[in-house]
C-alpha cells in the first residue's frame, strides 16, 4: 500500500511518519522545500489555555494533543539523535488593564471549574522577577502545564526521518491537480509528471483549497526575532499586544503575531514589525536594547469556523487534514495518530466526525 501526501508542512510530515512506523509505503510531494511554510513561521506555543479556548470538543482535543506532545518529541529526537528545544516552561498571560485582568480571572475560574491547573500572580510578585516589567501590566495568569516547542527544530526533524528511513520526498515538486478515476483516488499530477498511489491526502495548509472545496483560506502573520538572555524572561509571555516566546537554548526570542486577513500578500510592513516591537517594549521594556534578528511572516490555514479539516472526502480514498489554523504546531501529534487511524483501520473518532468537512455542506 502506498500514500501520497500533499505538501510536507509539520501536518504532512507527521501523517507520513505515523503512517511510516505502521509498514505503509508514503511519498510526499511539496512545491518547495519541506517545512518552509506555515510551520517554519510559527512561534511553536502549545498553548490550549494561554489561547483561552472555550470549553467544548476543540479544547478537548487541543488539551489531549498537549498531553501527547512530549511523547511525539522523545520518540522523535530518539529516532534522529536530535533535539528539537521542547520546553514545558508554563505560559503567563500578562493583564495589561483591569479589563483585561476581569477577563483573564474569569477565563482562569473557567478552566479551575474544569480541572486544568492555573494562578493569578500579583504584580509585585512579578516584579521581584522581572524587575523591568512594562509600567502598564498589573499582573496576570500563569498556566503551568502549557508549553512549547522550536517548530524549526521539529521540521528539520521530520526532514531528517524521512531522508534516512526512506519516507519518498519530491520536493519542488508542485501538484497540479488530483486525480481521481471512477469516483476513486488514482494519484496526482505534479510539475514532474504523475505519482500514483493507493491512497492520498490533502495537507497543503493555507493553499489547501486548490484541492478540495473545504473553504480554507490563509490568515496572515508577521513575526520578529531578537537576542534573549536568560535574566530577560523565564518562560512565554502570552499577551494581547504581542507574545514573546524564549527558545530553550536561549539563541533567540521569537515575538509575534498579527492576524490579517489580507490573501497571500507577501512581505513584513511597518506597521506589522512596530506592532510586534512595541508590544514586546511595553511588557518587558529592556528589550528595547536587544538585537534584532530575523523579521518574517507566514500564512495561518484558516476556515469560517476556524477549526480543522479532518478526514474522509467525497472521493474514495483521498482525504484531507488541513485548517489548523493558529494550532498546528499543537495539533501535529494528534492529527497524526487520529489520520493513520482512520487510514489504516477505518476507525473515526468523535473528533473526526467533529471536524468532517460535511459540517460545511449542511448549511
Ligand atoms: C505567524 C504564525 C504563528 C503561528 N504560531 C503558532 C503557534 O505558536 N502554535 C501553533 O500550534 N501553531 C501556530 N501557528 C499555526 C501553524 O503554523 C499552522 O497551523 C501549521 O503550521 C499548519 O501546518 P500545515 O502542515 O497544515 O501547513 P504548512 O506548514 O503551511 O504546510 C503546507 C505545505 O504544503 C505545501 N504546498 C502547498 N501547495 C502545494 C502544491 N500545490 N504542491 C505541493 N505542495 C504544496 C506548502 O509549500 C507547504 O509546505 C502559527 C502560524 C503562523 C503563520
Amino acid at each position: 500500500m502506498k500514500g501520497v501526501i500533499i505538501g510536507g508542512g509539520i501536518i504532512g510530515m507527521s501523517i507520513a511518519r505515523e503512517l511510516h512506523k505502521e509498514g505503509v509505503a508514503v511519498a510526499v510531494v511539496e512545491k518547495n522545500k519541506v517545512g518552509r511554510g506555515a510551520s517554519w513561521t510559527a512561534g511553536g506555543m502549545l498553548a490550549p489555555q494561554a489561547e483561552g479556548l472555550e470549553p467544548g470538543t476543540f479544547l478537548d482535543f487541543c488539551l489531549e494533543s498537549r498531553d501527547m506532545y512530549e511523547g511525539f518529541v522523545r520518540s522523535l529526537e530518539k529516532d534522529i539523535d536530535m533535539n528539537v528545544g521542547y520546553w514545558k516552561c508554563g505560559i503567563f498571560c500578562p493583564a495589561f488593564s483591569e479589563e483585561e485582568e476581569k477577563e483573564l480571572k474569569s477565563k482562569l475560574e473557567t478552566y479551575i471549574n474544569i480541572g486544568l491547573t492555573g494562578e493569578w500572580v500579583d504584580r509585585k510578585e512579578l516584579e521581584n522577577r522581572y524587575p523591568s516589567l512594562g509600567r502598564e501590566v498589573v499582573g496576570g495568569v500563569l498556566y503551568p502545564d502549557d508549553a512549547q516547542v522550536d517548530n524549526r527544530l521539529v521540521m528539520l526533524a521530520l526532514e531528517k526521518y524521512a531522508k534516512f528511513r526512506g519516507i519518498e520526498l519530491l520536493e519542488f515538486t508542485e501538484v497540479k491537480r488530483v486525480l481521481i478515476e471512477k469516483g476513486k483516488f488514482k494519484g496526482v499530477e505534479t510539475s514532474k509528471g504523475v505519482v500514483e498511489g493507493d491512497f492520498g491526502i490533502i495537507t497543503a495548509g493555507a493553499w489547501s483549497e486548490r484541492f478540495i472545496k473545504a473553504h480554507i483560506f490563509p490568515i496572515k502573520g508577521e513575526m520578529a526575532a531578537v537576542d534573549v538572555f536568560p535574566e530577560d524572561i523565564d518562560r512565554v509571555f502570552f499577551g494581547s499586544k504581542a507574545y514573546l516566546i524564549p527558545r530553550k537554548d536561549y539563541k533567540r526570542l521569537v515575538i509575534g503575531a498579527t492576524e490579517e486577513m489580507v490573501n497571500f500578500d507577501e512581505g513584513n510592513t511597518v506597521r506589522g514589525i512596530l506592532q510586534l516591537l512595541g508590544g514586546a517594549v511595553e511588557t518587558l521594556p529592556h528589550l528595547k536594547d536587544r538585537k534584532l534578528q530575523e523579521v518574517w511572516y507566514g500564512y495561518r490555514p484558516a476556515t469560517p469556523d476556524l477549526l480543522p479539516v479532518l478526514g474522509r472526502t467525497d472521493f474514495e480514498n483521498l482525504y484531507i487534514a488541513s485548517g489548523h489554523y493558529r494550532n498546528g504546531i499543537l495539533l501535529a501529534p494528534i492529527t497524526a495518530r487520529l489520520m493513520t487511524e482512520l487510514i489504516l483501520k477505518g476507525v473515526e473518532s468523535r473528533y473526526l466526525q467533529e471536524f468532517s468537512i460535511n459540517r460545511f455542506r449542511k448549511e
